[in-house]
């Protein structure tokens, strides 16, 4: 399917944050082509009526000459498409946006792409830069479910060790954590010798939308059921912080998006 591409001037390039130790974020592309189906940026189809999540891409196309700004604090590219979807490979406007920045920046590249490897000359000119790969295991049916359109997994591995090679600071971002699904073990014996550090985030099951709650319910019922279920739930996470705090890695982040399942109000 071919993606729309929506060209547009913007405004500012780097937006306040209130996550967690990010302040603030870059989205030189608004809109993912890859399309998770648990993707939790879907939220901007409330107020972008472009059509479904995946379908079209907005293109900050003046992004380059917003990215000059000396910015202090910590930035995260990207948190509402990435930086590196197939698009990129073509416009080359993450490029762009990179060499213009200031590099003084305190930059964080996070993608689930390769093609990042493509920039490694630009980062190297960052003072203070890290980039993470996305990595969760998904592959076969799953992969097929939850997110098709995304790099193999074994590319992904493959684009954080030549990084970690070329002198970069790396991290693996450990998500979605699915119980029974996603191996967070396998994944860090895989790439303790390459990633600097690492975060951990549990499935967002509210965020993900109801869709893929559906497609989780049907396929993956225990999954689903641990999930939802707050004693089944909290001894998961238990046995989670267990087995990270065995394997002895760097962390500051293990990302449970928990309040109670009453407060999510799910329809299950
Ligand atoms: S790659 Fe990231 S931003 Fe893109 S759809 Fe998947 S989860 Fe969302």
């Amino acid at each position: 399917m071919g993606v729309r591409v929506i060209m547009r001037k913007a405004g500012q390039l780097y937006t306040k944050s209130r996550i967690p130790g990010v302040d603030y974020t870059v989205n030189q592309y608004v809109g993912c082509q890859f399309g998770c189906r648990y993707c939790y940026a879907r939220f901007l189809t409330r107020w972008k009526d472009y059509g479904p999540w995946g379908s079209w891409v907005e293109v900050k196309e003046n992004a380059p000459e917003l990215a000059r700004r000396h910015v202090k604090g910590n930035i995260a590219m990207s948190t509402v498409s990435d930086p590196y979807q197939p698009l990129e490979a073509e416009l080359k406007l993450t490029r762009a946006v990179l060499r213009f920045m200031d590099k003084r920046n305190n930059l964080s590249i996070l993608t689930k792409s390769p093609l990042v490897t493509r920039d490694i000359d630009i980062l190297k000119e960052f003072m203070d830069v890290e980039a993470g790969l996305t990595l969760n295991t998904f592959s076969g049916r799953e992969k097929r479910l939850f997110e098709p359109l995304t790099p193999l997994q074994r590319t992904r591995i493959n684009a954080l060790q030549r990084l970690h090679e070329e002198g970069l600071r790396t991290y693996a971002f450990i998500s979605p954590i699915i119980p029974g699904i996603t191996d967070v073990i396998a994944i860090i014996e895989e790439t303790r010798g390459f990633a600097d550090r690492y975060f951990f985030e549990v499935l967002n099951l509210k965020a993900s939308g109801k869709n893929f709650r559906e497609i989780l319910r049907e396929n993956y019922p225990e999954s689903y059921n641990i999930l939802t279920d707050d004693e089944k739930f909290a001894g998961f996470i238990g046995r989670l912080k267990e087995e990270i705090r065995k394997s002895q890695v760097k962390t500051n982040r293990i990302e449970t998006h928990r309040l109670s399942s009453s407060d999510y109000g799910y329809d299950h």
